[in-house]
């Protein structure tokens, strides 16, 4: 049946298959002339996400698109979850069909497009596999050349997997199959990152294999120079990654210079939920960036300082002297405010230099990303001059000598002008060789000219003229109406309606030296152009320290400009494991209030009490805020910058956990209840005293006794852990607990007569009522159920002892409404007009609003009657 078919198949397409077959996870671009052509189901595949119209040939699907448009058509695949192999045309034989060839697969984390890429977020890769207990991982940036590998222990929920995709946020993942088969929740979580997820046969894992294509990836005999040993299982990813990177998808990879130890314990660990309860980077509304820390904080100047900033927002320091280095350095600038600007201004001028340096040794340079390349030095030398004397980071002599050089290089070498009639790659001047060619080649124009002279004087014809195009070279073009009087010597060469078109045994001759001087002079300005691009390979190290130097002062000068604009004040450390926070802020509702309405609340967990806070007040008053803002105020902190406060010392933290009670978080598949429990467990295994803890509103998911009864064990448990804690809850019951590790807090309400304000105060004490009712009313509840819950409570509370009675009270529950039709309920009808009535505020109606009012009314009596 097959050979049949493939019979009948044009050699072109028996070609195709054969391709696919290698292809076949991908969209197969297939070189045609000017187009790419996609065929079967590729073509059904892609014609409905391009948009593009499905036809057939032989009774094959096909869709085309123009291939100098190919871009735009990729990065619509990619963002559909698909890759693109590109296949080209390699040779075109006397006879018989081109020879083609996969030259590329694009894939979501092998790009190095600038169109196809956000600049304030790295675009990761990464690649997993188990070995032994343990996840190892391996991670690259393709586009800055940023390279990393790590292992971390591997639990039954994946944690640290979750966490890794979580922080990196990578574009596309490689997964080991069994450890994607075998494990759910390493399934789970990929399924639930944004990334394209492929899995790969467990044999490509392997640590020999992947500690010789690193070996040969920076050409070294061994890793030693990066502290890595030849056995050392966090290698065990990295060879697939190499591989796919560069075997599949052809990305040059000689700009990755070193490989990182991805190591946990110089920073803070926070898990997955954490960072997203936090909203560190990502909102919990839309997963978006806005009404997050990182928005906040992010005032930096350049891409590669955004790339920075949201990688030490989700991976704090925990080391006090790491911490103060930056701390101190933010300080500074923060102090001297004429160098804060200047550095602002000049920040500015510092391009992607990281992605620029990746696209010109991916050999896709053009003479624009070097003079890009040469004005981000520049302004990255000033950036270091700038901030000598206050920040003091800079690159070695030696290194800034290297760069200097190369920039003062593409200076003189690289035409660039964008707005110049003749495109050349190399500037006038540079070479001695390469401008007497060019004055050939300038020649050859005048000479042409002088030719043209000659011919007209020669012949008569005034209007004789020389000129080229493509297909014909030059020609002498003569009007009708002058051909008679053309000489024997011209040879025609095409006929127009209104003229001839001639040349000459001359014209032969001058046009082939002319061919000749330009292509001397085009090969002589390549060799040129790639000797600077080798320059720039030379210096690729030294550029991208000073990528990764000037990153970290824009960074820093966006904390200091963040502290200045929102008034921080720089916090302080002690090895003492206290926290104690004087009039401090939520940092993002705060910028969402008007100036000044954020209302201050202080934290003072010490050594030896109040280490738990157990926090109480009706919904709306503020609890969520507070706690968050805590845990914000100690995140920025540890990253260092300075923090929403009057005051503020801290103790270092070595975890924090962050957690929310399962009605203000139901994204998630799986039972609500199920997952707080998980958490809690994960919590309760994982504190120490030096963690900090919040918990909100945790234990909601599941009846009241058995939530009081979790809550209290919780509670019991995490005082015995000494953790700091803060614990929203609406039981209030377990404000009775005695100990003086807790300490009571509640949020002020301000009651008058019937209404309640919200004063966001936090207050010591706490509080018994919950004012559920009153936030029923401000929601709108109708006036008989707002009674009817009243009257309920009330009874409630005095027979709070008596549970007996107090399901009794149910039963006896007055006059339910009865089965019968609804429509003659007329007591309810008059009791709902009354509410109305009484619950409008005729001071703020205008009269025509009250007319209307009061016509509703009248037509809701003749209802009734
Ligand atoms: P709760 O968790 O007690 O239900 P939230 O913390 O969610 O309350 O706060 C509800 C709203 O009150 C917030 O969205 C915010 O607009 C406002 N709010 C909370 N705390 C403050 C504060 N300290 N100052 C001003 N507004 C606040
Ligand atoms: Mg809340």
């Amino acid at each position: 049946m097959e050979m049949a078919e493939t019979e009948k198949l044009t050699p072109m397409m028996r070609q195709y298959r054969t391709l696919k077959r290698e292809y076949s996870r991908e969209i197969l671009f297939f070189r045609l002339g000017d187009f790419y052509e996609m065929f079967e189901e590729d073509a059904k595949t892609a014609s409905s996400i391009l948009n593009v119209t499905l036809t057939s040939r032989n009774g094959i699907p096909m869709c085309g698109i123009p291939y100098h448009a190919a871009k735009s058509y990729v990065k619509k695949l990619l963002d559909a979850g698909k890759r693109v192999a590109v296949c080209e045309q390699t040779d075109i034989p006397e006879k018989g069909i081109a020879t083609r060839e996969v030259v590329q697969v694009i894939s979501p984390g092998t790009v190095i497009d600038d169109d196809m890429l956000a600049s304030a977020r790295n675009n990761f890769i990464l690649a997993a596999g188990r070995i032994g207990s343990m996840l190892a991982a391996s991670w690259i940036d393709v586009s800055t050349g940023e390279f990393f590998i790590a292992s971390l222990d591997l639990d039954m929920q994946a944690s640290s997997l979750r966490k890794l995709l979580f922080e990196l946020d990578p574009s596309e993942v490689l997964i080991q199959e069994s450890l994607f088969y075998d494990v759910p929740a390493v399934k789970q979580a990929a399924g639930t990152s944004s990334a394209m997820v492929t899995t790969f046969p467990d044999w490509s894992f392997d640590i020999d294999a992947s500690y010789a294509a690193c070996t040969e990836l920076f050409g070294t005999r061994s890793l030693q120079a990066f502290g890595i040993e030849p056995k050392d299982s966090s290698l065990f990813a990295a060879g697939v990654l190499l591989s796919y990177v560069k075997d599949a998808a052809k990305v040059s990879l000689g700009h990755i210079s070193s490989i990182q130890q991805y190591s946990a314990a110089t920073h803070i660990l926070m898990d997955e939920s954490t960072q997203k309860n936090l909203e560190l980077v990502k909102n919990l509304q839309d997963a978006g960036e806005h009404d997050t820390l990182y928005s906040v904080l992010r005032h930096t100047r350049t891409a590669s300082g955004a790339r920075k900033l949201r990688s030490w927002i989700v991976r704090p320091l925990s080391g006090h002297e790491a911490i103060s280095r930056r701390l101190d350095a933010v300080d500074r600038l923060y102090h001297t405010p004429q160098v804060l600007t200047s550095l602002r201004n000049v920040l500015k001028g510092v391009l992607d230099m990281e992605r620029i340096t990746t696209r010109i040794l991916a050999g896709k340079a053009h003479p624009k990303d070097l003079v890009s390349l040469r004005q981000s030095i520049e302004a990255s030398l000033s950036v270091y001059t700038l901030q000598r004397e206050v920040i003091g980071l800079t690159l070695e002599d030696e290194s800034i000598r290297t760069l200097t050089e190369l920039s003062s290089l593409i200076d003189r070498a690289v035409f660039y002008n964008p707005e110049a009639s003749m495109q050349y790659l190399i500037k006038p001047k540079y070479d001695h060789q390469l401008d007497a060619l060019r004055v050939g080649v300038n020649r050859s124009s005048a000479m042409l000219e002088e030719y043209q002279e000659q011919l007209r004087e020669e012949t008569g014809i005034s209007k004789l003229r020389i000129r080229s195009n493509k297909i014909l070279g030059h020609y002498i073009e003569v009007s009708k109406s002058f051909i008679p009087q053309a000489p024997d010597t011209f040879i025609r060469k095409q006929t127009l309606v209104n003229g001839e078109r001639y040349t000459t045994e001359a014209l032969i001759a001058m046009e082939s030296q002319i061919e000749d001087s330009k292509q001397q002079y085009r090969d002589l300005e390549q060799d040129i152009f790639r000797s600077v691009l080798q320059h720039v390979r030379d210096a690729s190290e030294c550029i991208s320290t000073c990528a990764d130097i000037t990153a970290a002062i824009d960074c820093m000068q966006s904390l200091a400009h963040s502290a200045v604009t929102y008034g921080y004040v720089k916090p302080s450390f002690t090895d003492a494991n206290v926290l104690s926070i004087t009039k401090g802020r939520h940092p993002v509702v705060e910028k969402n209030l008007p100036p000044g309405d954020f209302v201050p609340n202080d934290l003072h967990i010490a050594r030896d009490y109040h280490r738990f806070c157990l926090i109480t007040g009706p919904n709306m008053a503020g609890k969520s805020t507070y706690l968050r803002q805590n845990a914000l105020i100690v995140v920025m902190a540890h990253i260092g910058s300075f923090v929403p406060a009057e005051k503020a010392l801290i103790g270092t933290v070595d975890k924090i956990f962050c957690r929310v009670g399962a009605s203000d978080n139901l994204a998630r598949g799986e039972s609500t209840f199920l997952v707080e429990m998980h958490e809690t467990a994960y919590i309760l295994r994982n504190a120490t005293q030096s963690s900090l803890i919040i918990m909100d509103e945790v234990g909601r998911g599941t009846s009241t006794a058995d939530g009081i009864s979790i809550a209290f064990a919780v509670l019991h448990r995490l005082l015995e852990l000494r953790s700091k804690v803060l614990f929203a809850t609406h039981f209030h019951e377990l404000t009775r607990v005695d100990s003086p590790l807790l300490h009571k807090l509640y949020l002020e309400i301000l009651e008058e007569g019937e209404s309640i304000t919200f004063l966001n105060r936090v207050k010591e004490g706490s509080m018994h009522a919950s004012y559920g009712i009153h936030v029923a009313k401000l929601a709108g509840l109708p006036r008989s159920v707002i009674r009817r819950a009243d009257a309920m409570l009330k009874q409630l509370e005095l027979t709070r002892h008596s549970p007996g009675d107090q399901q009794e009270l149910f039963s006896a529950a007055a006059e339910l409404p009865s089965a019968e039709p609804q429509h003659r309920n007329t007591d309810r009808d008059i009791l709902e007009i009354i509410d109305e009535l009484a619950s409008a505020d005729i001071n703020r109606m205008s009269p025509v609003e009250a007319l209307i009012f009061l016509d509703r009314l009248k037509r809701r009596t003749g209802e009734l009657t």
